[in-house]
């Protein structure tokens, strides 16, 4: 179908997210034509800026806008426990259980040998580099990673790492349905998975 070129840039922007096809794309360029200007400016403006001001925090390499991000600075969290997990949503996951006041780390992704994803493409070095650093006082990891085979891969990886050195390294329990994403676990089953942990 033809449509003016402004359109079709906005569509074509639209279909290069995840999980918008060429129909949902077609529906938000049209949604936002029908917008208020300020309205636009706003989502424009909010976009420019999330790029722009956000980075990785030095720490725990979660997105933040300011470093340290404030999770690793809040002094009344626990630093002797580090959640390990996939992605910066897991974080916000697992923050809204309230059941953990401990610190995090995001690897920005789960080792996958079938996509070729080895433990150097996700953030394994940062995480132990902190560990290395006689001011963190961790002596446990959580390994949150997704329960899949990545996340399992990923798991077992760290835990035949950090053993030698001497940290207990746990897993959570899979309350959680295997082959699913934890962003999209429900509060009570996070919670619980991450009560029933194990020692790996
Ligand atoms: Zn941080």
């Amino acid at each position: 179908m033809y449509y003016p070129e402004p359109i079709s840039n906005l569509i074509d922007g639209f279909s290069r997210l995840p999980g918008i096809g060429p129909k949902t794309a077609q529906r938000l360029a049209f949604h936002v034509l029908g917008m208020k200007e300020d309205d636009v400016m706003d989502l424009a403006k909010a976009l420019v800026n999330a790029k722009r001001h956000l980075h990785y925090c030095s720490v725990c390499q979660n997105i933040t806008d300011i470093d340290p991000c404030r999770i690793c600075s809040d002094q009344s969290r626990r630093r002797d426990v580090i959640c390990v997990v996939q992605d910066p949503k897991d974080v916000v996951a697992m923050e809204r259980t309230r059941e953990y006041g401990g610190l995090y780390h995001v690897l920005h992704g789960a080792i996958s040998p079938i996509e070729g994803v080895g433990p150097d493409q996700i953030r394994i070095a940062e995480l132990l580099r902190r560990l290395q650093d006689p001011e963190v006082e961790c002596d446990e990891i959580i390994m949150a990673t997704n329960p899949n085979i990545e996340g399992e891969a990923t798991s077992m990886y760290l835990s035949r790492l950090l053993k030698p050195v001497g940290i207990k390294v746990t897993r959570i329990a899979h309350g959680l349905p295997v082959g699913g994403d934890l962003e999209y676990a429900d509060e009570v089953t996070l919670s619980k998975a991450l009560e029933g942990r194990r020692e790996l």
